[in-house]
């Protein structure tokens, strides 16, 4: 027996995350024939993940140029960093008022950004979309924050209840911190329109909120700058507020952990301020980021012509995901005329409600290998011609059992 080896026997069990456990049942399942529509990563029409034309070119300059591994600031790469601030906030943005960092990929981003914030803010409250992506609420609890939900969906026609969501914002304690999705909205795929984004925006100022957007899938909603709208719209009204960026979805460069935090702030001397905070949460968690992910990125942002490929990959990605949303409604409404919500075509992004069961979803998985989110959430990247009737099929079957 080692010595104080009871010193771990009291730890409780922790539930594996459902998407990650996912993952590796789908790995070790020996059918042929599987499909993965469970974790959000992007497939191209063959069905693989894809290094990114633009990827690949910049990595054989990178090879070719050698360098070797320095250490990074604790902000990361700077050249990184400006890129993705021109990125998200676009090139006229004033930049001295943003304090940027850069992460390890979005969830990076949240964590050292909830960090931040509840060092400042210790008694205020953090607001996540009812229904949400699960990991916001792990990751801001962690942090020591109690985290509420405020309503979202409307599920009759399957868009931003706008009206029950202001109601309940506009009664938050100044201060409470408000996670926006800032397009995509994962797992829903609704978006709220401009018209509502400038409403919230009045809001969040008459109020004093904090807007935490998280964009995790900038270039996927309508375009690189036509997904950063709601960022860009409180930019240039000097509202204070966070965004936490990810690079894992556009870049396809889900293994590098590229994302950036950045704190948009009223002027200069707060923005360095805030500087130091993120700088010193960093070194206390990792010290600094790694540099591979973000020299890629960095390069293809800052070469015109790369840059040019990358936002062509990002469209093609963008529109073959659509193109798939498409045929699997067309299939779904075609043959089953009791499947109205199969034809909403409104929400947008790599995600599907399949409104299964955790039940059907477990049967879609062990008797066909098809794997979905325990949330019946489908990842439409997944699909390509060669599954997608098959999934519509299987869904529809399961459907058609339920009213017998
Ligand atoms: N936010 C949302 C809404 C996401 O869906 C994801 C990725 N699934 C992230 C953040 C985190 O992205 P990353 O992999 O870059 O940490």
């Amino acid at each position: 027996m080692k010595i104080a080896g009871h010193l771990f026997k009291n730890f409780n069990h922790q539930p594996s995350d459902p998407i990650f456990e996912l993952m590796k049942r789908f790995q070790a399942d020996s059918r042929s024939n599987k499909v993965n529509l469970g974790i959000g990563m992007y497939c191209n029409a063959a069905g693989e993940l894809p290094v990114l034309r633009s990827v690949w070119l910049a990595k054989e300059f990178l090879k070719e140029r050698n360098q070797p591994s320095r250490y990074l600031p604790m902000a990361g790469y700077s050249d990184y960093c400006c890129a993705a601030r021109a990125l998200v906030f676009g090139d006229d943005a004033d930049t001295e008022c943003i304090a940027t960092i850069q992460t390890l990929g979005g969830t990076g981003a949240l964590r050292i950004g909830a960090e931040v914030l509840k060092r400042h803010f210790p008694e205020a409250e953090v607001w996540v979309s009812d229904t949400g992506w699960d990991n916001h609420l792990t990751i801001f609890s962690n942090a020591g924050f109690s985290v509420r939900r405020y309503p979202y969906l409307d599920k009759g026609s399957y868009t931003v209840d706008f009206e029950a969501m202001y109601s309940c914002l506009e009664r938050l304690p100044r201060g409470s911190i408000v996670l926006l999705h800032a397009c995509c909205h994962n797992p829903t795929g609704a978006d709220l329109s401009k018209a509502q984004w400038l409403h919230l925006a009045e809001l969040v100022r008459d109020r004093g909120l904090l807007p935490f957007f998280d964009f995790a899938y900038q270039g996927f909603a309508a375009g690189i700058d036509e997904d950063a709208y709601a960022i860009r719209l409180m930019e240039r009204q000097n509202m204070a507020f966070v965004v936490a960026s990810s690079f894992s979805k556009n870049f396809a460069l889900y293994g590098e952990r590229c994302g950036a935090l950045f704190f948009c702030c009223q002027n200069e001397s707060q923005a360095g301020l805030v500087q130091g905070q993120m700088e010193y949460a960093v070194r206390g968690s990792y010290s600094n980021p790694p540099l591979h992910g973000a020299d890629i990125i960095s390069y293809i942002l800052h070469e015109t012509g790369l840059c040019d490929i990358w936002r062509t990959e990002v469209t093609e990605m963008r529109e073959r995901i659509s193109g798939m949303r498409q045929c699997l409604l067309d299939a779904l409404s075609r043959n089953s005329a009791r499947l109205d919500y199969y034809r909403l075509s409104g929400p947008r992004g790599m995600f599907l409600d399949s409104v299964l069961s955790p039940t059907e979803v477990d049967q879609l998985r062990s008797q066909l290998g098809i794997y979905l989110a325990p949330s019946g959430r489908l990842c439409l990247a997944g699909l390509n011609q060669a599954n997608v009737e098959m999934v519509a099929e299987a869904i529809l079957d399961i459907v058609d059992k339920r009213s017998i």
